[in-house]
């Protein structure tokens, strides 16, 4: 459907709604001190938010979702630095946990359309050093977890917005569904995202003939850049920023948290650098999504 029907569709109803869920935070409060320098190891702190919000979900569907803002936080376990070779050995496990942000009413995960490719940008606006080698390692991995179709459209000024960014903005990007933003930000324009909040991902749902047609249509991730340089700058930091971009992207395509410390999506930090088991049936299935021709 072209963007002139994209419209009427909106006019005829229909329901656009973010889920930019799951703040991911960062808890240097409970970072081991072992070493005077800043770049201590510290944990990646993340919302257990996943069951309030599967149990809370008939009441917030539709809202713009800051979990992180509701719930309290749980404090996460100490990262112990663990040596390099541990970081890629995965898990034998085939099976594991997975959550769906957001399911329609029958019970479907809402996906994006596995038959249209996901368009993303960059904003290399106060980007770190390094990252956007680690942004391309993450897109390749989940693009290969879901067997979803990522397409790299360049960079942009677009600057994040995270509380009612466009899903279509057709003098920046043509008449089409705005790319997913990748974007760098910090405490002062975006107080949900700096101090102690790693990042936050998630997407739009267009629902063009009522929620059992919801899909996602674009999405943004804005990361938290001090902390990014912090630790882009330490060894085996790659890993851990990496990670980082995998768990938002998780949330982008449509996943949650589970408490399985083997998980990427998972509450806390454990070391676990690679997807997990339950990552990985859960990218799957949110990859395997319906097709939709009106998309
Ligand atoms: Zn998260």
């Amino acid at each position: 459907m072209g963007l002139v029907g994209r419209l009427r569709a909106w006019r005829r109803y229909r329901r656009m709604s973010a889920r930019l869920a799951e703040l991911d935070r960062h808890d240097r409060k409970a970072a081991p001190q072992r070493n005077a320098t800043p770049l201590a190891s510290r944990p990646r702190l993340i919302s257990n938010s996943v069951l309030i919000y599967a149990l809370s979900f008939v009441a917030i569907v539709g809202l713009l979702l800051y979990v992180g803002s509701a719930f309290p936080w749980l404090a996460g376990k100490p990262s112990q630095q663990p040596p390099a070779a541990h970081l890629s050995v995965p898990s034998t496990a085939t099976t594991g946990p997975f959550a769906f942000l957001a399911t329609t009413p029958a019970g479907r995960p809402v996906t994006y359309d596995p038959c249209h490719p996901i368009h993303y940008v960059v904003n290399p606006a106060a980007m770190p050093l390094g990252a956007m080698r680690v942004i391309r390692d993450a897109i390749r991995t989940i693009s290969t977890a879901t067997k979803l179709k990522f397409i790299d459209d360049g960079l942009t000024q677009e600057p994040p917005n995270l509380t009612n960014r466009p899903p279509s903005q057709p003098q920046r990007y043509g008449q089409r569904w705005a790319p997913v933003l990748i974007a760098w930000t910090d405490q002062a324009p975006y107080p949900m995202v700096g101090g102690d909040i790693a990042g936050i991902g998630g997407s739009t749902t267009f629902e063009p003939d009522g929620p059992e047609s919801a899909r996602y249509v674009t999405g943004e991730i804005a990361l938290n850049q001090a902390d990014f340089t912090q630790i882009l700058t330490r060894d085996g930091g790659d890993a851990e920023a990496r990670a980082i971009v995998m768990h938002e992207l998780g949330h982008v395509v449509g996943l949650g948290h589970v408490t399985d410390p083997r998980e990427l999506m998972a509450p806390k930090e454990t070391g676990q650098t690679a997807l997990g088991p339950g990552d990985r049936q859960g990218l799957a299935t949110v990859g395997a999504g319906p097709c939709w021709p009106d998309t």
